[in-house]
């Protein structure tokens, strides 16, 4: 059997680990893969099947292109959709492509296979990817209400034992997607593992601060590690996120490579916890902390249209605000603790006033605004560059990204 994967044309940093995963699967069975990104009008595989992924339900798109494209050119194939868009809105998919099969969560057969890593050199995107990506733990142990996990993945679980059978060959990075690592009863085997391996790690959907302790602040330390996350979404995580940075600090990790995801816009009934004033809060502990913040504007789970949503208790000026002083004051959307940055943050009695650019008329003179601005620019371009290569399209603070391997 022959069987063409594909990976819409959605923006991500991460190949489609699910797809490669699925190919592996596909290869013991004796069927023949391919790999392919968006559309490929010269294709020459005629496939008996194809599996397309998915990710955020806003990139729709790409998904719904692909389907179109490759059900014209091969009628008679067989179509699986799986993936985030399609386990959250598979009813959704089907009205427009009755079909297609759908697959929801986690196609759990393909999951304990090494990623066909090799098909990725046919894809002008990824022919230079060299980090293989893994999960050692699926699920996670609480339930966020803002997050996909515990729907998709249930309870925290260890799914890898012999960690070095899952690196691929001559890569030379390893990247965990676990949940939440440190709920994982295998953490500590995990780490020596790593250790021993000796290639640099990126715990790259971060760590639950409200699980870390001095033995395992140190033992991330000894890793080869160029940055940690985390994140602070609400208030109550407070004293959880100082106690961190404090763990990580003593263990040698500087505080300028601690990077905290702050989500902001969420809106739920039972917790409606966060405002434009929770937020600076949030922004400003951070700041003074001398670490590095990440806001993450929340999206709902379903969202058809990427930054459509508006909380009941922001409002979109607010929500532009904090778009503009990214830009402007931070620096590749993160707030870094410049010297100017935290002073601003400090001063700041509100939420507009820390982020407007030019602060409010009422408070200081308008051309003392403007130098005042013009001195946090400058510290910020003269401030060496912090590697943010954590970008943030990776989580709705740590969340749905994770499941982006879901195979199709
Ligand atoms: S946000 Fe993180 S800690 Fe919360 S349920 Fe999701 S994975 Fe678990």
């Amino acid at each position: 059997m022959k069987v063409l994967l594909v990976e819409p044309t959605y923006y991500t940093r991460f190949p489609p680990l699910g797809l490669l995963k699925l190919a592996s699967y596909h290869r013991s069975r004796g069927n023949q893969v391919k790999l392919v990104r968006g559309i490929n009008e010269d294709l020459k595989f005629n496939p008996d099947r194809i599996e397309i992924t998915s990710l955020f339900t806003y990139a729709w798109k790409p998904v719904h292109e692909v389907i179109k494209f490759y059900h014209n050119k091969f009628t008679s194939a067989k179509v699986r959709v799986g993936g985030i868009y399609a386990s959250l809105m598979p009813h959704r998919l089907r009205s427009f492509f009755p079909f297609i099969d759908t697959h929801i969560g986690l196609f759990e057969d393909a999951d304990d296979y090494l990623p066909a890593y090799d098909l990725l050199n046919e894809v002008e995107k990824w022919e230079k990817w060299n980090s293989t990506i893994l999960f050692t733990s699926r699920g996670c142990i609480r339930n966020c209400p803002y997050c996909v996990v515990p729907k998709l993945e249930g309870k925290i679980r260890p799914v890898v034992e012999d960690l070095e059978r899952h690196i691929y060959p001559g890569h030379k990075r390893i990247i965990l997607w676990d949940n939440n690592f440190f709920a994982s009863p295998n953490w500590k085997k995990i780490l020596h593992d790593l250790e021993d391996i000796g290639l640099p790690v990126d715990f790259n959907q971060g760590i639950d601060a409200r699980l870390l302790d001095d033995e395992k602040a140190h033992m991330i330390a000894d890793l080869r590690i160029s940055l940690i996350r985390t994140a602070f979404d609400d208030l109550h995580e407070k004293k959880a996120i100082v106690n961190a940075v404090k763990l990580f600090s003593q263990s040698g990790i500087k505080r300028r490579k601690i990077f905290i995801y702050t989500l902001y816009n969420f809106y739920n009934e039972k917790y409606p916890s966060d405002t434009p004033s929770t937020f600076f809060e949030r922004i400003k502990q951070i700041a003074e902390l001398g670490c590095v913040s990440y806001p993450m504007r929340y999206e709902p789970l379903t969202a058809l249209e990427k930054n459509r949503f508006v909380s009941p208790l922001w409002t979109n000026n607010q929500l532009n605000m904090v778009v503009k002083a990214r830009r402007i004051l931070g620096y590749g959307g993160a707030f870094p603790p410049y010297k100017g940055l935290v002073k601003k943050f400090e001063k700041a009695d509100n939420f507009e006033e820390a982020f407007s650019v030019y602060p409010l008329k009422e408070k200081n003179n308008k051309t003392q605004l403007r130098s005042k601005d013009n001195r946090i620019r400058s510290t910020v371009t003269q401030t060496p560059k912090i590697a943010l290569d954590a970008q943030c399209d990776i989580s709705l603070a740590q969340k749905i990204a994770v499941t982006n391997d879901l195979p199709g």
